[in-house]
């Protein structure tokens, strides 16, 4: 038998596997060009395990020259290896580069609702005059709601027309919706020794009509103040530092007798108006006044309901629509537009609390 021309043929393998390594461009190609040449079944190891069928003379320099041909591919791999392999993560790099001087994408940022901007507002003002903020459940007891108040069961603010109930109370306590943040009068003086200053915001529930100046869920803020000889002039002054810190500091109060269960005696009370002066305009209708809430003395049974002593304690509780104090001031005409959720009246406000 013939032997092939050793040496010939590991040039042309050598020749071969260079150029194909020089064509290996990416780290799959390497490694599919170093299982080709250099693998178990590889082209050289082919070469290497047929070095038996040369003659026995020719065997030991082709046996040479294959193992420092695999010593060079494997060195040639190495380095290209190295190199194919820093150009990966270099591009790498470069694509997922981050460059630091682009402008960020501005996130939407929302804006405080008025109702809420009102309240913090009210809150302010009244927390100067010595007034603490509590806040209490929108899901009440009828005892809370109404019996506490001086509501009686056959009060007519008991109809199912303007409360919502949530239990009618059979075998249990009446639950409702508090139609008003009144009940927290009741709980602030349960839990409290004189003197006694709130304010108490929140919603509070009507089974109603809607239109443009009602709402079946309104906010309000009730106020409470029990002392020692507190009288309807500490209750006026209250209210007019609230009507000047609101509408600006000309502004003048008005009561007019009012009846709620709660207050003996009890008033409406308004503010003028400060967009004509008075005078008569669009916003107050012509009045020259705009009604504010309702107020008065804390009824002597109020007082009695939490064991405080009327003969030694009185005091004055009102209440605002908050909704009210935020259409007056920016002269907004329909209560609906606070629940809309349209952003575009919402974003109106965004001023007020930037
Ligand atoms: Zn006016």
């Amino acid at each position: 038998m013939t032997a092939p021309a050793t040496v010939p043929a590991l040039d042309t393998l050598r020749a071969e596997a260079i150029s194909a390594l020089d064509a290996a461009s990416d780290l799959d190609a390497l490694l599919t060009w170093e299982r080709a040449y250099l693998g178990p079944k590889g082209a050289l190891t082919a070469f290497l395990r047929s070095l038996g069928n040369l003659p026995a003379d020719q065997r030991p320099e082709a046996g040479r020259s294959a193992n420092a041909l695999k010593i060079e591919l494997q060195a040639t791999f190495s380095g290209r290896h190295a190199d194919v392999e820093r150009s990966a993560i270099a591009d790498r790099l470069a694509a997922e580069a981050l460059d630091v001087t682009l402008p960020g994408r501005p996130h939407p940022i929302g804006t405080v609702h008025p109702i809420s901007a009102m309240i913090d507002e009210l809150s302010d003002i009244f927390a100067l005059m010595g007034f603490r903020t509590v806040y209490g459940p929108e899901v009440e007891t009828g005892h809370y709601n109404f019996d506490l108040l001086n509501i009686p069961a056959d009060h007519p603010a008991r109809d199912v027309w303007d409360t919502m109930i949530v239990d009618t109370g059979a075998g249990g306590p009446e639950i409702v919706l508090r139609t008003h943040t009144s009940p927290m009068q009741a709980r602030t003086m349960e839990t409290s020794t004189p003197p006694v200053r709130v304010v108490v915001p929140g919603r509070c529930y009507r089974y109603e009509a809607q239109d443009s100046s009602h709402e079946w869920m309104v906010h309000q803020l009730e106020g409470l103040a029990v002392d020692e000889r507190i009288t309807m002039a500490d209750l006026k002054g209250v209210l007019a530092e609230l009507a000047r810190q609101l509408f600006g500091p000309t502004r003048r109060i008005r009561f007019r007798c009012d009846f709620f269960p709660f207050v003996e005696p009890g008033v409406d009370f308004a503010v003028d108006c400060a967009i004509c002066d008075g005078t008569g305009c669009r916003v107050c209708k012509h009045t020259g006044w705009l009604e504010m809430g309702g107020a008065g003395m804390v009824h002597p049974d109020v007082l009695r309901g939490v064991g405080y002593d009327p003969e030694r304690y009185t005091g004055f509780a009102f209440g605002l629509g908050i909704a009210r104090m935020v259409m007056m001031k920016y002269g907004v005409d329909d209560v609906r537009a606070f629940a809309a959720g349209d952003l575009r009246f919402l974003r109106q406000f965004a001023s007020l609390t930037a």
